[in-house]
């Protein structure tokens, strides 16, 4: 076995959180290398053209967004955007509703057309109160009621986490806005846009601004980890799979992922029920919040990319808990899951050479704007550890 290469960081993880780490740290003069054991960089963002020729998001839509124009400038050196309003709508009782709620759902809910202030009145009398709601459930019915909380939230957040809202932290249906007046928009942040080219574009740009910086695809941490002796680790997986899950695994929630493609011909039968020419259904994404309706959301990410293309392709989500086989997809947000990773989070606190980041390592629901922030953050406070060393 020949002796292991001397380096100053091992980077987990060719995802947001590792290769904005590794980008920062190698243009501040350090040796990295980032190790993936997928067959690509990108990480759960990765974009792709599938067989129809659409580009397609593999692992689920990543809508990105933020409110963080420092976020913004710092990827900006690697991608141009492609602004987008993301809409989503949701079908249940055989039609298309409106989605998030907004003045025209109310409309669509009495069968008439209303104002903001009737819908203002209607939530009055029919929210219930919580000062400081607690849960899933308890945050939705204390905006809008029993009804609309049944109709659009119940059923889906049950069979996206096989948990009832109430067992499952405020955060999960809070992040969704409520609107009186007809905005549809599906998110709230000032700045909605896809990478022009694409997630994998923006970081195969990324690599090559970053000196020296290797990566190696294809590559388990088990693996590397003899070839490779490191200053400091960074690791961007699964907390729980580092100690050898040795307080148990940790709960995630996992997806399987059914695509279909359609060519124009296809697609030009459904007009009037897609609503849109060379699209099969009215929006990016459609949520089934129906429990006889076994997946969650189809998404057709072409509405977003604007791709120019005559074909299309769906994707249909089935959600199920993670065994050892899938990719850990979700953490699960609830109090016994974070009582759980807090035994792996402490045994982290010890380390003086290994940093956990990213949406594994630190076993958080986080967005990618926020893995960002988190990657930057952490590579600044690398950078001026070791930065005498160099
Ligand atoms: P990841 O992207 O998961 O990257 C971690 C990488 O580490 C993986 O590529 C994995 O293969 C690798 N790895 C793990 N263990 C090892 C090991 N032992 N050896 C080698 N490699 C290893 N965010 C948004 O902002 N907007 C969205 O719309 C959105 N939609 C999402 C939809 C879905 C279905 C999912 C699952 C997530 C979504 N996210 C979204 C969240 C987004 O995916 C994350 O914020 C982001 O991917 C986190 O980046 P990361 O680098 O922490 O993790």
């Amino acid at each position: 076995m020949p002796e292991p290469t001397a380096i100053d960081f091992l980077i987990v993880g060719a995802g947001f959180a590792g290769l904005v780490a590794a980008e920062r740290l190698s243009r501040a003069g350090f040796r990295c290398v980032v190790v993936d054991r997928r067959g690509h960089i990108a990480g759960n963002a990765y974009d792709a053209i599938d067989d129809a020729g659409v580009l397609v998001h593999p692992y689920g839509p990543h809508y990105f967004r933020t409110n963080s124009p420092r976020i913004v400038d710092y990827l900006s050196q690697f991608t141009g955007w492609h602004p987008v309003d993301y809409r989503v709508k949701s079908f249940t009782r055989g039609r298309y509703w409106s989605f998030p709620i907004n003045l025209a759902t109310f409309e669509q809910l009495i069968g008439r057309e209303a104002t903001s202030a009737e819908f203002e009145a209607w939530l009055a009398e029919h929210r219930e109160p919580v000062e400081t709601p607690a849960n899933s459930e308890e945050v939705i019915v204390s905006q809008v009621g029993r009804e609309l909380y049944e109709l659009f939230f119940e059923g889906y957040t049950i069979k996206q986490w096989n948990r009832h809202p109430r067992d499952l932290d405020a955060s999960v249906c809070g992040r969704l806005p409520i609107r009186t007046d007809r905005d549809d928009r599906y998110l709230k942040e000032s700045f909605q846009a896809l990478p022009a080219e694409g997630y994998t574009r923006m970081f195969e740009r990324m690599i090559a601004a970053s000196p020296g910086l290797e990566v190696e695809l294809g590559t388990d941490f088990r693996e590397a980890g003899g070839r490779w002796q490191w200053r400091h680790l960074v690791f961007t997986g699964p907390i729980d799979e580092y100690y050898g899950r040795r307080f148990g695994a940790l709960p995630y929630r996992t997806l399987r992922f059914e695509h279909e493609s359609f060519t124009a011909d296809e697609l030009a039968a459904r007009r009037g029920i897609s609503g849109k020419d060379g699209h099969w259904q009215p929006e990016m994404q459609v949520n089934y919040p129906d429990p006889e309706v076994p997946f969650t959301r189809i998404v057709e990410i072409k509405h977003a990319t604007g791709q120019d293309i005559d074909a299309s392709t769906i994707v249909r989500e089935y959600p199920k808990d993670w065994t050892p086989d899938d990719e850990p997809y979700y953490p699960v947000p609830a109090p016994d899951a974070a009582a759980a990773y807090a035994r792996y989070a402490e045994l982290a606190a010890t380390e003086e050479n290994v940093s956990f980041i990213g949406r594994l390592g630190t076993y958080r629901y986080y967005n990618m704007d926020q893995v960002t922030a988190m990657a930057l953050k952490e590579a600044e406070k690398l950078t001026a550890r070791y930065a005498s060393e160099l």
